[in-house]
């Protein structure tokens, strides 16, 4: 771990948060994964550029593994018709390790589609407290990003 950080910043509600979390405990000892859609605020708006998860699309994991995910392409086109719909933007993915660290393993920085989406990583090894960090993976590299849980106006 290189301790770099992304200069981003990823906000959700404790309600979204805890619709992950149950997401995640439901499928355990199996990985959970899931679409998370919002708004990116640009650079030129404020400080450090932000996404906004407004809404959590949990996904089926295919792969039916604990160690490891994917997602059904068939329910992803339907959810990104449903995005398109409603005029809403990917900005993050989310998927659950249950018996790793909350830190995207080789197979997920090999998966990642964007250094502008985040990766959501959330650890179940402590099942009791479910621990969730943010990622941006740029050329393969891990950044942690700032992840803010907490209501705000906006
Ligand atoms: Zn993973």
């Amino acid at each position: 771990m290189s301790g770099e950080r992304a200069k981003t910043l990823l906000w959700m509600t404790p309600v979204i948060a805890d619709q992950i979390i149950a997401h995640c405990q439901e499928h355990y000892p199996k990985e959970a994964c899931g679409l998370l859609v919002g708004s990116s605020i640009a650079p030129e708006l404020q400080m450090i550029p932000e996404q906004r998860v407004v809404q959590v699309y949990p996904m089926i994991n295919v792969e039916d593994s604990p160690i490891g995910y994917s997602m059904d392409p068939r329910e992803q086109l339907h959810v990104e018709k449903l995005m398109r719909q409603r005029q809403q933007k990917l900005v993050g993915i989310y998927h659950s390790h249950t018996a790793t660290d909350a830190y995207p393993s080789p197979v997920d920085v090999r998966m990642s589609i964007s250094p502008d989406v985040s990766y959501v990583l959330m650890s179940l090894k402590d099942r009791a407290t479910p621990l969730i960090k943010s990622y941006r993976i740029v050329d393969g590299k891990i950044l942690e990003e700032d992840l803010l849980v907490e209501e705000r106006k906006l």
